[in-house]
């Protein structure tokens, strides 16, 4: 079977403004239909990335391909792409249905067909009764899927989401994050989407790709990244996590577990002992951070089995050696696995 061009490719992909490097060598192939996200610290360059999917940015090296295609200089009004912008840039004076009609009207769609795309895009943002109002009429949530709406009715094969949630507050950010997924499963489209929330990116996205300093530290699902993180950097930047044998390896601190009085760790576990520095009742669970060797471990238990354990208290401590994982870019394998 041939297989399935890929919605975008990146390949060795650069920018630079002048002596700062913004993009330095980024390879990359996005599936069609997939929901991506780009991952990474305030500057690691994801924007610059997206902006040079979009057209906005011309590299200084590599190359972009949409469906297959060259597009590295085409202008961005010759690419199958739309972008949503944080700050959605509503037209403040058209209703919600000018607003989203008008790609379309600058493609000249007709005024019936253009009337029908648009309602049928406001209905696939659940804001079907809303298209009389006006932007300033609208909560922050609902203006945010005008903008969806709006870039999604030129019907783009690829869509580019740069923070789009960024300026809502927590709540409404959580409730649109399973929105967005819903309509992007909907509408069957590639959503490419920049954020420096891992907890967004972990929750929304088919795969995800983390940032550092300009190069992707790895591609991977969710699950991939936050129980195999390939290197050190998306093992701290990705949740909490705890650098083992030597800084060589990491384990999550759920993946560790308390030895009770006169408990042996079983074969297949790696055995520490340590002193509480530090304890911290979350609720359900809670958070120790115990001195040994010459580091720290963070760990989480659930509150019921902590029994008496309180800061200073001597504690042992074992995980099983297939939850700690080498830091490596290539050939990622359990600890216990393989050639160790
Ligand atoms: P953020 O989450 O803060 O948006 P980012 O990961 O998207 O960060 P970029 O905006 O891509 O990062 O920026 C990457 C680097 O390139 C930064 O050091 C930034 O200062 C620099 N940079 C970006 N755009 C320009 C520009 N037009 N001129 C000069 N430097 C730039």
């Amino acid at each position: 079977m041939a297989r399935a061009v890929p919605a975008v490719q990146l390949v060795g992909l650069r920018k630079a403004f002048g002596d700062v490097v913004a993009v330095d060598g980024v390879d990359l192939e996005i599936a069609d239909r997939e929901f991506f996200a780009m991952l990474g610290p305030s500057g690691s360059g994801k924007t610059t990335v997206l902006r040079m999917i979009a057209g906005f940015e011309v590299p200084t090296g590599g190359a972009v391909l949409l469906a297959g295609t060259d597009v590295t200089t085409a202008p961005p009004y010759d690419r199958d792409v739309n972008t949503v912008f944080q700050d959605y840039a509503l037209f403040p004076h058209m209703s919600v249905l000018e607003n989203v009609e008008y790609g379309l009207k600058v493609k000249r769609v007709d005024r019936v067909e253009r009337r029908r795309r648009a309602s049928e895009m406001l209905d696939a943002v659940r804001l079907g009764g809303y298209g009389e109002r006006r932007p300033g009429q609208l909560s922050g949530g609902q203006r945010q899927r005008v903008a969806l709406a709006r870039a999604l009715v030129n019907r783009p094969r690829v869509l580019l989401l740069d923070e789009p949630l960024g300026a809502l507050d927590l709540k409404l950010r959580e409730e649109m994050q399973v929105e967005l997924k819903a309509i992007q499963q909907d509408v069957g489209i590639t959503f490419i989407f920049v954020t420096h929330d891992q907890g967004e990116a972990l929750s929304m996205s088919d795969r995800l790709a983390v940032f550092n300093a300009g190069r992707i530290e790895q591609v991977g699902t969710p699950r991939d990244i936050y129980e195999r993180p390939a290197t050190a950097f998306v093992a701290g930047f990705v949740g909490t996590s705890n650098l083992v044998d030597g800084g060589t390896a990491t384990v999550r601190p759920e993946r560790i577990r308390l030895l009770a009085a006169g408990e042996e760790p079983r074969e297949d576990e790696t055995f520490s002992a340590g002193t509480v520095r530090d304890v911290q009742y979350l609720g359900a669970e809670s958070r120790l951070r115990v001195a040994a060797g010459d580091g720290e471990l963070v760990v989480s238990v659930p509150s019921g089995a902590l029994g008496d354990v309180r800061d200073g208290a001597g504690v042992r401590l074992a995980w099983r050696r297939e939850a700690a994982f080498r830091l490596t870019h290539a050939g990622m394998k359990p600890e216990g696995g393989g050639d160790a």
